[in-house]
């Protein structure tokens, strides 16, 4: 026998549920069958005590019928004595007879019957002689009693019978002897249905129903009586009288003695009724509720399934954008929610991981920008929606972020961020801005020529007026002779002076003049080596040295040479002020150029000057920055804008070993 097959190990394959339920019924089981045995028990020992009772009251109650009848035999005899005396006379008879009669109940006729049969005295005279005559045992049986009185001088009975009415009687005959000769007889008819009635205790009566029975069975004290009893509680004793087998049968239909079992057994089946009923009910509740749980469970099921669809839409839909999308956590920035685009933007972040930690990688951090007190409102719902566009610095790439504080699903307050990809627009930006940036230097450039030319001009005219005067003046002098040397020698002074003043405001013109730009293939380091021709010196004030370093072969490049000159001679001419403080021979400048990548060419002008000081490098390219107490300030910045113009770039760095190199960028011919 395997062991699953065992109660207990089934029950423990059971669900918990139906297991419960197992037991249940079990146990209903167990009590009704306890139920039942009991009753069954109390019914067998009041069944018991009832046979025991009734045996007791069958016994007593025959007793009572048949000292009845033994008192009445006596009785009968004693007047069949009695009527064999002479002196007893017939009035006697009547009265004793009927009183005996009257009183018994159930004997209906006392006659003096004579060995003839003629029936001589009758009383009570209630009846008839006719009807007396049909209420009698039949003939034969009178004949036969008549007989057997006569033979044995002894009393005897008839056979039971049934009389006209249908009702059944007996007849008793005791001998009359007179003088030692039979004399007929004194007969008594009894009615046993009387007789029952009378002879019975009265307790039996509302205790018992009681039938007296013949030898065959057959009832005759009542007609009901004749159908045969089922009732269990019965029982039958034969009456000890000296005729015939007549039996007393006693039925306990509702006996009172057993009413109180009876309510107990009553009780018992109510309770157990009850509990059955109690138990059915509760498994109907029972299994209600697993209607419901299973019902629950579907649609739990149903929900986490729809929920699911609804996520994995949510999540498609997020995970397709273009934009970045997280959400955090208010309270502990930890990432709720990172959709596709995020995690292939910004590889390593995950979901967990702190928002904090990201945000740093953006050059201005929106956590220290983005304080909570703007994202909450007072009333704790979700506030401000802020906006701000961020550098990247992993990914050099530019972002516009949009913060916001809202419900996440399960209540919290969470930030909801997007990245969008800006870099392209903001770098477009950037070219723009430079453009403009150009276009205004460029335009004040324009708008600076255009004054200096119109000052050269105006200026021109007072020089050239003033020249013509002092070159009169001096003509004058001369031709009146002896003229004072020293008034020739100052007046000759204020000419050069004029002639000087009127280059200076020529070479102002030509530096600043407007023109469109020619851009030519060009040798640049033949230019290179002409415009160095220019600067070099050997006076004191303007000593300068300028050796080259130039690479061979260079190719072509595309500019105008005019520009690239003017360039050059500034950066030149900055070189020899910034080392203005060294020993004329000292002052040295090398012009260096090189190709180098993009196909451009750089063109560099070492010195070993004072150097350019952290402070003024940023303001170096500003207009009118200038450190020299006659200096303009925008030499560096024209350069600038001539050498962008070209789409090159003009830069410096500190000289090692002292001194600066400026250095510009110029595109090759080809390029
Ligand atoms: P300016 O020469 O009229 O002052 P610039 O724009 O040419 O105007 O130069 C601006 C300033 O840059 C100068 O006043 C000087 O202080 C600094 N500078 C330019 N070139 C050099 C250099 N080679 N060495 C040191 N300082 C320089």
């Amino acid at each position: 026998m395997p062991r699953s097959n065992s109660l207990t190990s089934r029950l423990r394959a059971l669900p918990e549920r139906a297991r419960d339920w197992y037991v249940q019924e079990w146990l209903l089981l167990l009590f009704a069958v306890g139920m039942l045995l009991f009753i069954y028990f109390v019914a067998k020992h009041e069944a018991e005590l009832e046979r025991s009772e009734i045996l007791r009251d069958s016994a007593l109650v025959e007793q009572s019928i048949s000292r009845r009848l033994d008192s009445d035999q006596l009785f009968l005899d004693r007047l069949a004595i009695d009527m064999g005396d002479e002196r007893f006379s017939s009035a006697e008879f009547d009265r004793i007879a009927s009183n005996r009669a009257i009183e018994s109940g159930y004997i209906t006729d006392i006659l003096r019957v004579k060995p003839n049969l003629d029936v001589t005295r009758h009383a009570p005279a209630l009846n008839s002689l006719e009807t007396l005559r049909a209420n009698r045992a039949p003939f034969v049986d009178q004949i036969r009693m008549s007989a057997i009185t006569e033979k044995t001088s002894r009393s005897t009975y008839s056979q039971p019978f049934r009389n006209g009415t249908g009702r059944y009687f007996i007849e008793y005959a005791a001998p009359v002897i007179t003088q030692t000769r039979y004399d007929g007889t004194i007969n008594a008819v009894i009615s046993f249905e009387l007789l029952l009635l009378r002879a019975a205790p009265e307790w039996a009566h509302s205790k018992y129903r009681m039938i007296i029975r013949d030898s065959d069975g057959i009832g005759i004290t009542s007609a009901e009586a004749t159908q045969l009893e089922t009732n269990a509680f019965q029982h039958t004793i034969p009456l000890s009288l000296p005729w015939r087998n007549l039996s007393l049968t006693l039925v306990g239909a509702k006996p009172t003695s057993l009413l109180p079992n009876i309510t107990l057994s009553t009780a018992v089946i109510a309770l157990t009724a009850l509990m059955v009923w109690t138990l059915i009910s509760l498994r109907k509740q029972q299994r209600m509720r697993q209607l419901a749980e299973s019902e629950r469970d579907r649609v739990y099921l149903q929900s986490i399934a729809s929920l699911k669809t609804t996520n994995e839409r949510f999540e498609t839909v997020l995970d397709s954008l273009d934009v970045s999308v997280y959400v955090s956590e208010l309270d502990s920035n930890s990432i709720l929610f990172a959709n596709a685009r995020l995690r292939e933007t910004f590889p390593g972040i995950s979901v967990g991981q702190d928002a904090r930690e990201f945000e740093t990688g953006f050059v201005e951090s929106p956590v220290t920008r983005y304080p909570t007190l703007r994202l909450v409102r007072d009333d704790g719902e979700p506030g401000e929606v802020l906006v701000d566009e961020l550098e990247h610095r992993a990914t050099n790439r530019f972002f516009l972020m949009r913060t916001r504080a809202v419900r996440w699903v399960d209540g919290r307050l969470a930030r909801l961020t997007t990245l969008g990809d800006v870099t392209d627009r903001v770098f477009a930006e950037r070219i723009r801005q430079t453009q403009q940036e150009k276009l205004t230097r460029t335009s004040r450039l324009m708008s600076i020529g255009e004054i200096a030319s119109t000052l050269a001009h105006e200026i021109n005219q007072p020089l050239a007026a003033i020249a013509n005067y002092v070159n009169g003046c001096i003509r004058r002098l001369r031709g009146n002779g002896n003229p004072d040397p020293t008034v020739i020698a100052a007046m000759e002074k204020a000419e050069a002076q004029v002639s000087r003043a009127g280059a200076i405001i020529s070479r102002v013109r030509d530096f600043v003049r407007t023109r469109e730009p020619d851009r030519r293939p060009l040798d640049i380091n033949a230019l290179v080596t002409e415009t160095a021709e220019l600067v070099e010196s050997d006076d004191e004030a303007r000593a300068l040295r300028v050796p080259f370093d130039l690479e061979a072969n260079l190719p072509q490049v595309f500019a105008d040479r005019i520009m690239i000159e003017q360039v050059l001679l500034n950066l030149l001419r900055n070189a020899r002020e910034a080392m203005q403080h060294l020993k004329p021979h000292e002052r040295v400048a090398i012009v260096r150029t090189r190709r180098i990548d993009g196909d451009m060419v750089a063109v560099e002008v070492l010195d070993r000057g004072t150097g350019i000081p952290a402070e003024a490098a940023s303001q170096l390219f500003s207009p009118f920055f200038s450190t020299k107490a006659d200096g303009m300030g925008m030499g560096l910045n024209i350069c600038r804008s001539l050498i962008e113009y070209h789409e090159g770039r003009l830069t410096f760095e500190d000289n090692t070993g002292g001194g600066t190199i400026f250095r510009f960028t110029i595109p090759l011919n080809e390029g």
